[in-house]
């Protein structure tokens, strides 16, 4: 099949255990400079589908496909999911920062260790990230000196560090206090208007609607709607989705 898409999934499933089928056939292309939002009730699969994009569930059966990397649940080999997890980068609910390192090597870390880049190539590239975010002030502090909205956009320059093919975020604001949401939900615009392709499981409706260039509503494990924010969340065809729409609103 010709196709130019960055993320690829085929014909994916996951079990957890013999009765629970968590996803359901499910196959998306993801392409570059897309910002695709994952919403939906809770239970329906959006996090296990985000995690099985870098082998942090495994999928049961079924191929995903990242830049050239493909790989195959059914026969997958470790070699595989490294290079499979290079490129994407995640960004997780609780930010996972590492509590007893720095800002400035929460950062670069990654990038010495994992990605074998030369300590002063990473250092400069994590100042001018955190420059980005409004950071760099707090380049030798602790993360539990920070607040939450400052402890994930330090999350989110260090994923964006390595330069992933795709960012995954996974709920990126639900733990953040209210006054601290907007501030990280504004990082994640400004990289999605320069372009970083993104798919991003949401609660935010109105930052899916109005950032997103496409969301998909999960349902029981499969994707029940997939399009343009404004179709898909305005005027909603699929009754489970407007009733999922009703419920958030009221
Ligand atoms: P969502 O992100 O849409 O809330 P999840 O992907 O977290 O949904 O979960 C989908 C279903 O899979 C839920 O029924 C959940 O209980 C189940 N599940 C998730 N993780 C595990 C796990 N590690 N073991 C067993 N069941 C799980």
């Amino acid at each position: 099949m010709e196709s130019n898409a960055l993320v690829k999934i085929e014909h994916l499933y996951k079990q957890y255990n013999e009765n629970s089928k968590v996803l359901e056939d499910i196959s998306l292309e993801v392409h570059k400079g897309e910002v695709v939002a994952i919403i939906g009730p809770s239970g329906a699969g959006k996090s296990t589908l985000l995690r099985c994009l870098n082998y942090l569930v495994v999928p049961t059966s079924g191929k995903i496909t990242i830049d050239n990397v493909t790989v195959d649940a059914e026969k997958h080999k470790r070699k595989e999911v490294i290079a499979l997890r290079q490129h994407s980068a995640m960004v997780f609910q609780s930010y996972n920062l590492f509590k007893n390192k720095t800002v400035l090597q929460n950062v670069t870390e990654p990038l010495v260790l994992v990605h074998k880049w030369k300590k002063e190539d990473a250092e400069k590239k994590a100042m001018e990230l955190l420059d980005r975010v409004g950071m760099t002030a707090f380049r030798d502090v602790h993360p539990s000196s920070l607040s939450g909205g400052q402890q994930q956009r330090v999350a989110i320059v260090r994923a964006l560090a390595v330069n992933p093919t795709v960012l995954l975020l996974d709920e990126p604001t639900s733990a953040l206090d209210p006054e601290l949401v907007n501030e990280v939900l504004q990082t994640i615009k400004a990289f999605a208007q320069e372009g970083v392709t993104m798919i991003l499981v949401t609660h935010e409706i109105s930052f899916a609607r109005d950032v997103a260039s496409r969301v998909l509503f999960m349902d029981g494990g499969g994707i029940a709607a997939d399009g343009d924010p404004h179709e898909i969340l305005v005027n909603p065809t699929d009754p489970r989705l407007r009733q999922f729409l009703n419920l958030i609103e009221n």
